[in-house]
């Protein structure tokens, strides 16, 4: 059985953290678009969705592209395309008293821990309107740097667990590499996976969904708690592979 829609995470399974899709992989998304529905979910703003995907699309078919949905911040918001462009079809946001909260909750708490750097590339908090994310390095911090500053993941851990105590009203997660999300409680890939579902009609047994981070503390964990059909991969390279060997098995159904 083919899946009916194919969902993917985004950094470090369609590209490297932060960075543009390659061509390779431009070219496969636009196949897939051409034989069925494709979702990309990831903790991120709708602006990385903007830079990595979007920006590099070729000129497709607007029946193609309405194939794609978009969940930036965990399907917390979500975007398609149609006649006007991308649009926003919802976006459910914490209040300003649970942002304000947040924000002072992860701060306070990476002092404590000394995980709060002073040479970052860009702000290390930022209010994503659904979801309070803390980047150690900076939101614009190199790969390299990123993977040097907590390789085993135990003080992203640390700092995940002392803030989630601090907020037992709000959900605490370890995002990318580096960063923590604070979200509404019950708001993982897991609830925009069922959001989704709910949207397409397309059931959660006809999906299939890819990501890096399917390990017990990995931010794509969820899903496969959920139940929907997982496949891990390493990087995109993986990823590209995948689906040449799927696209084709499409075609000849
Ligand atoms: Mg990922």
């Amino acid at each position: 059985m083919l899946p009916r829609l194919v969902a993917f995470d985004l950094d470090d399974t369609l590209a490297p953290s932060k960075s543009a899709l390659d061509p390779t992989m431009i070219d496969l998304l636009v196949k897939l678009l051409g034989v069925t529905e494709v979702c990309v979910i990831s903790g991120g703003q709708f602006g990385q969705f903007q830079s990595q995907i979007i920006d590099n699309l070729p000129e497709i078919s607007t029946d193609n592209l309405a194939r794609l949905h978009l969940m930036p911040t965990c399907g917390t918001q979500y975007y398609r395309s149609d006649d006007q462009g991308w649009t926003q079809v919802y976006a459910e946001n914490l209040s300003d008293d649970q942002k304000a909260r947040a924000l002072g909750a992860v701060e306070q708490t990476a002092r404590r821990l000394g995980y709060w750097e002073s040479e970052t590339w860009g702000p290390i908090l930022e209010d994503r309107g659904s979801q309070i994310t803390f980047s150690a390095l900076g939101q614009a911090a190199p790969v390299a740097a990123k993977v040097g500053w907590d390789p085993t993941g135990e003080k992203k851990n640390a700092l995940r667990e002392a803030v989630q105590a601090l907020l037992p009203d709000l959900e605490v997660r370890s995002g990318g590499s580096t960063s923590v999300d604070i979200t509404r409680q019950g708001i993982d890939k897991a609830y925009g996976m069922i959001r989704l579902a709910d949207l397409t009609g397309v059931g959660l047994e006809d999906m299939l969904f890819v990501g890096d981070r399917l390990d017990e503390n990995g931010n794509d964990y969820p899903v496969k708690v959920l139940g929907v059909e997982c496949i891990a991969v390493e990087g995109w390279p993986d990823t590209a592979a995948l689906l040449e060997d799927l696209i084709p098995r499409y075609v000849t159904v």
